[in-house]
């Protein structure tokens, strides 16, 4: 393995610093560092990030490659700055078992791009009856921690009460999609004066809240760990805000797309904007953002959701819920939180790599830029405009929201435990 010197990067954009990578880890910090024979990365005015950790990300293999693969999805990942990804569970078939989630860890670590930790169901097929395996998942090869029925809401309370107490034995975390069904039957869009003037039917912010707030009581009364999948209402900051307050063991997490854009684009018909849970309003934006700064909301979380261009490019009612988002996380991280003034950089490093790690237990991401930490490094440059275009993508999807749209800041280098992923913008 090949020793690398990253001359000049402003770390967690603070001074700025070399930092030698050698061996798969971080060699040193400091200034002046001597480059004898290593690869040299000139950085100035550039920031060093630890890899990003995407605790939500959809990968579709198995069953659906016509979608994504692992590769294709890892690829995507790297470009954006990721070094580990968790695979939801709504595969098919669904990752209920430790054979498929050792599947899908093991392809994950033949890609090479991006560590790819499984998401276990909880429960068998998705259908919210019956658990699912979750002890033999945390025990196999994948070692899962995180479960989630994503893409489906586990609305039995006693099914989410059994789950909360199983996984407190392995250190687990139950990921709930909250979308309480009957509230939703048929909902297109978010239930408010848009949803009223186009005659779509409505998914009123009531649907999520009453769930998490459901949530976290279960939690709090069994004594275990709850994590709020893509939040998206102002009223659910509350909940977790008051569930923290309490002390109780609750996390959540929202998507970039939740942090910058809102219902008023349904009024364009265009399928791209179909988003589950759906995009909200202005208020519920200024809310999120304002959450995440103040760490209510612990963790920004793609739901990078690939669709082939047949289930997008359709009328609303019948077009696939869902958007890519790995590739322009973070430009849309920079756009909403760091050139606001609502979060640094560091603050930016703890939102996508720490938290997200810690909430995941996942060993070697998420660490420090220190000497003897992993080399799992993300380099950015912030000070680049580019248009999104998403011929450029590395995901077999192109059902981005943001195309045609000037976004800051580009990933120029990902280092994957030392090994250069993406150089000059472009994967290796
Ligand atoms: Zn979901």
């Amino acid at each position: 393995m090949s020793t690398t010197l990253i001359r000049g990067a402003q770390v967690l954009g603070g001074e700025a610093r070399d930092v030698l990578i050698d061996g798969g880890l971080v060699a040193a910090v400091g200034t002046g560092l001597a480059a004898d024979g290593a690869e040299v990365y000139e950085a100035a005015g550039q920031i060093l990030l630890p890899g990003l950790v995407d605790l939500h990300t959809h990968l579709r293999e198995p069953g659906r490659e016509d979608s994504e693969t692992v590769l294709t999805g890892t690829r995507a990942a790297a470009l954006g700055g990721f070094t580990a990804v968790h695979a939801m569970a709504n595969t098919f078939p669904v990752a209920d078992t430790a054979g498929v989630v050792e599947q899908v860890w093991r392809l994950g670590r033949e890609s090479g791009y991006c560590d790819v930790q499984p998401v276990g169901a909880v429960t068998v097929g998705l259908a919210g009856k019956q658990l699912a395996e979750l002890g033999a998942m945390a025990d196999s090869a994948a070692g899962v921690r995180v479960f989630s029925d994503d893409g489906k809401c586990v609305d039995d309370a006693v099914i989410m009460r059994r789950a909360l107490e199983y996984v407190k034995a392995f250190d687990g975390v139950i990921a709930q999609h909250a979308q309480e069904p009957r509230l939703t039957e048929g909902a297109q869009m978010n239930e408010g004066v848009v949803s009223g003037e186009l005659g779509l039917r409505g998914w009123p912010a009531v649907a999520e809240e009453s769930v998490i707030a459901r949530d976290v009581l279960l939690a709090a009364h069994v004594g275990s760990r709850v994590h709020v999948c893509h939040l998206s209402t102002a009223g659910s900051v509350e909940i977790v805000r008051w569930a923290k307050s309490k002390g109780w063991d609750v996390t959540a997490e929202v998507t970039p797309h939740h942090l910058l854009l809102t219902d008023e684009l349904v009024r364009t018909y265009d399928p791209v904007y179909k988003v589950n849970p759906p995009l909200r309003t202005e208020a519920d934006v200024l809310a999120l953002r304002e959450a995440l700064a103040d760490g209510t909301i612990d963790c920004v979380a793609t739901d990078h959701a690939p669709h082939p261009h047949e289930d997008k490019d359709c009328e609303w009612a019948a077009a696939a819920m869902g958007m890519v988002g790995l590739e322009t996380a973070l430009s849309v991280v920079q756009h909403t939180m760091v050139d606001t003034g609502l979060l640094d950089w560091a603050g930016v490093a703890d939102r996508m790599s720490f938290r997200p790690a810690a909430i995941g237990r996942l060993a070697g991401h998420g660490r420090p830029i220190a000497a003897g930490e992993p080399a799992n490094l993300t380099l950015v440059d912030p000070a680049y405009r580019g248009v999104v275009n998403p011929a450029g993508f590395a995901s077999r999807s192109r059902n981005t929201p943001y195309e045609g749209r000037e976004l800051p800041g580009r990933v120029t280098a990902t280092f994957l435990r030392g090994t250069a992923t993406v150089r000059d913008g472009k994967l290796v």
